[in-house]
């Protein structure tokens, strides 16, 4: 069910799909094969604010660990991946229904089952429910016997795609962004395929932006802040002012604290993506993850001998992925200092070159699920601790919040980020 009243997503910019999730296509070869089409392959380079380089234009695999073998790393625009998923469903014979506002959520213990009550009154039944409905979701009143509200991170970000050609149609955009010798686009963390352009500037929430879609500003909003940006150089506005309106967002950053359990007391209601994990764009990591999670979920459920055996799946799974989820929520915070700090000093531009860990980018959410799945069931019967190994090596978990992260990071005092994560 979604609370959005169409199938039809024109808007949204661009994100990376890590190979974790992606792999888990090689099981739909229909959908891969789809994957490939709709998918764009840029170099990146980092810039000053100013637009000068400061990089050359690399390769996103260099982002990743030296020995990976990877061959490429997937940017996707959203609209065109969520058609991808959306037409793989209906292939299915599985149906979304829209218009559909979840208000509240409920489990009947007594009788194995769980639903949703949705903002017109009705109620739906199932054995199971999965909660995906995002940062600001419903769930928390269930899961954890009160709200658990996200917060302002104190950003927003301005994020767009609009077709090139209209952009082009500027020669002094034409000539600042062009094409790659072998017509491949470049990233400049104002980011271009060969067929949109698009940009998200990162900027402080003054508490007029909203984490939604539907939260349209005029481009001048942007170009207000812009001006406030010593150096920001006229190319850049130039991109703004050609932005179609009503397609450009004002999209609040939310966060939470890590919440360690996403499931429901009597485990037929489970969290899953933002729902039971925020995540900042700078650990590009948060849709990546909520894919991992359904992947991981479904591998669990399928080692259900019945539906009595459906809270023992969703717990393993929670098991299985918190402490995976917890390291990369704050590896997008530590990032996220780099950013702000970053490709505006120049010097040691390098230093914020963001990499990518073995144990990010190497992992089979589907196979660790199914290998560890009676042990971790076993801990959780018994009380004993189990040990994850989809984590990086050698790095004990430590609990740890946004708050308390922050003033260790600024005090440079040890957190749940030392270690090495390569
Ligand atoms: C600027 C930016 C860049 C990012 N870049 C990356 C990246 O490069 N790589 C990456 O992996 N991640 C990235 N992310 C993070 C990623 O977009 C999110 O983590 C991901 O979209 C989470 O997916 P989700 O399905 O859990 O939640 P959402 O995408 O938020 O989907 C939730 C859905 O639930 C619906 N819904 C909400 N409330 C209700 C309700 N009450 N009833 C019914 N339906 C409801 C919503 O309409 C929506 O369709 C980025 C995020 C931002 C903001």
């Amino acid at each position: 069910m979604g609370r959005t009243t169409s199938a039809e997503t024109k808007q949204g910019d661009s994100f990376t799909i890590g190979p974790t999730a992606i792999d888990a296509l090689k099981k739909w070869p229909e959908m891969r094969q789809r994957n490939d089409e709709i998918t764009f392959n840029p170099k990146i380079c980092y810039c000053k604010i100013t637009g000068e380089r400061i990089t050359e234009p690399m390769e996103l695999t260099e982002l990743m660990p030296k020995d990976s073998g990877m061959k490429r790393v997937y940017r996707h625009s959203r609209p065109k991946f969520h058609k991808m998923l959306l037409e793989q469903l209906n292939k299915v014979g599985l149906s979304v229904e829209y218009g559909k506002e979840v208000a509240d959520y409920f489990e009947d213990v007594g009788s194995n089952r769980a639903g949703v009550v949705l903002k017109d009154g009705s109620k739906h039944e199932a054995d199971l429910i999965v909660a995906a409905d995002g940062v600001r979701g419903a769930s928390w009143s269930l899961i954890a016997g009160r709200p658990v509200s996200a917060k302002s991170s104190g950003d927003a970000i301005f994020r767009v795609a609009y077709p090139i050609a209209i952009a082009l149609k500027d020669p002094v955009i034409a000539e600042r962004f062009p094409l790659l010798e072998d017509g491949r686009p470049l990233a400049e963390l104002w980011v271009g395929t060969d067929e949109e352009m698009s940009f998200a500037i990162q900027h402080p929430d003054t508490g007029t932006a909203e984490e939604s879609w539907g939260h349209r500003v005029h481009p001048d909003e942007v170009l207000k802040y812009t001006a406030t940006v010593e150096g920001w150089p006229e190319v850049a506005n130039r991109v703004i002012k050609a932005t179609p309106p009503d397609l450009l967002v004002d999209w609040k950053l939310m966060w939470r604290d890590p919440q360690p359990t996403w499931t429901s007391p009597g485990g037929r209601v489970v969290q899953l993506g933002d729902a039971g994990h925020t995540f900042l764009p700078s650990s590009g990591n948060g849709a990546t993850q909520a894919i991992e999670d359904a992947v991981s979920l479904a591998a669990c459920i399928s080692m259900a001998r019945s539906n009595e055996d459906i809270p023992d799946a969703t717990r393993v799974h929670n098991l299985l992925r918190f402490e995976r989820v917890s390291f990369l929520q704050a590896f997008g915070i530590k990032n996220r200092a780099k950013h702000s700090s970053g490709t505006n000093s120049g010097g040691d531009a390098k230093r914020n070159v963001v990499h990518f860990g073995k144990w990010m980018v190497e992992h089979d959410p589907e196979e660790y699920a199914l290998r560890n799945y009676q042990q971790a069931l076993e801990c959780l019967r018994s009380g004993l601790p189990f040990k994850n190994s989809n984590t990086p090596p050698g790095v004990e978990y430590r609990p740890w919040t946004i708050d308390g992260l922050l003033e260790a990071q600024e005090k440079g005092e040890p957190t749940v980020l030392d270690g090495d994560w390569d």
